[in-house]
């Protein structure tokens, strides 16, 4: 959906300086009802039961990875700057940077997944770049980051909310600095869940006792008062309504590995065979610093037909010219001939 005003217009400046987060919505596609079904964040159980249709599936957890990775080469790439954040002071990327659009003509990008997820449900993340933002006043937040935990404050509202990142998540991607989303507020457990009649329960984390379905992110225990955190999936919603993601949003530490893969130096030549071959193809060297345009592969058909163009123009003007030699000779001979009779 578009409504084809410039993204300029509507874009918010953060502090500088501060670090690049993006905005995060992940799903994965239902085994049973083939529906996208929401994540709240990085949730890394194996089993997950579809909030669309309530089935209980594997998720295959070593997408997460991916995922993570696909979320870092955004946040280190996206526009508005062609070269994204913190560009190299030497090389330049910006004609092969594959975000530079986002920030600038779209906003966010769907990750492709894999036919191949035969060990369950693969997790699929649609990234954009963006900071998080106070779900009551709708302005950016300022956001501490420090040991993996990030706390944030509203400088209209002033509510502060902490929130950590759990090892799991550390370890399936190890640049992953910190999250800010509902389903990781420190102190607020998320609520059990289980699936009865179709539909997806929820229990009371603490003492157990069943939660009354509700439609918000918190729920509070009837009996014990405890607040626990109710996913997307098992929130109440209307008939024939699909339940949608909850966006969260993501920070990471140092250059992405799109980046590192951007800024490799061209290759010089290495063996004596690509050399042979290099007579007919587009090979030069950089110097070291210095970056060349991408190699185009295959046989350089105009080198070659100027080689041969210019080859045929000598031996033409070659051939020519020895001929006019013979022929001045020939005429030299000639008069020698004639020359005792006009004398
Ligand atoms: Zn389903
Ligand atoms: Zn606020
Ligand atoms: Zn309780």
């Amino acid at each position: 959906m578009s409504c084809g005003a410039n993204l300029s217009a509507t874009r918010r400046t953060v502090n500088a300086g501060s670090r690049p987060w993006v905005r995060v919505t992940a799903t994965f596609r239902c085994r049973a009802c083939a529906f996208d079904s929401p994540f709240d964040g990085v949730e890394l159980d194996s089993g997950i039961n579809c909030a669309q249709c309530g089935t209980f599936q594997r998720i295959n957890t070593s997408g997460w990875g991916r995922c993570l990775r696909f979320a870092h080469d955004v946040a280190d790439l996206a526009g508005p700057n062609p070269e994204g954040h913190a560009p190299h002071h030497l090389l330049w990327i910006g004609d092969d940077n594959p975000y530079a659009e986002l920030g600038l003509s779209r906003t966010s990008l769907e990750q492709e997944i894999p036919d191949d997820n035969r060990d369950g449900a693969l997790p699929k993340f649609t990234v954009g770049p963006g900071q998080p933002v106070c779900t009551r006043c709708e302005v950016p937040l300022n956001v501490e980051v420090r040991n993996r935990r990030s706390l944030t404050s509203c400088p209209q509202c002033g509510v502060h909310t902490e929130y950590a990142l759990d090892q799991g998540a550390h370890d399936a991607y190890g640049s992953l600095l910190a999250i800010v989303g509902a389903e990781h507020v420190i102190g607020r457990p998320r609520a059990n869940m289980s699936t009865q009649a179709g539909a997806v329960a929820i229990g009371c984390p603490q003492c157990g006792a069943p939660l009354p379905p509700t439609r918000v992110g918190v729920a509070e225990c009837g009996h014990c008062r405890a607040a626990s955190y109710v996913p997307a999936r098992a929130r109440q919603r209307e008939k024939s309504q699909l339940a949608t993601p909850e966006a969260f949003f993501l920070t990471f530490n140092g250059p992405s590995a799109k980046r590192a893969e951007l800024e490799q130096p061209t290759k010089p030549v290495a063996d004596a065979k690509a050399n042979a071959s290099a007579i007919f193809s587009r090979g030069i060297t950089a110097l070291p610093g210095i970056e060349l345009p991408k190699k185009r592969g295959g046989l350089d058909t105009k080198q070659l037909a100027f080689l041969l163009g210019s080859t045929a123009i000598a031996l033409a003007i070659g051939g020519a010219l020895s001929l006019g030699m013979a022929n001045a000779l020939d005429l030299g001979s000639i008069a020698e001939m004639f020359r005792p009779t006009l004398e």
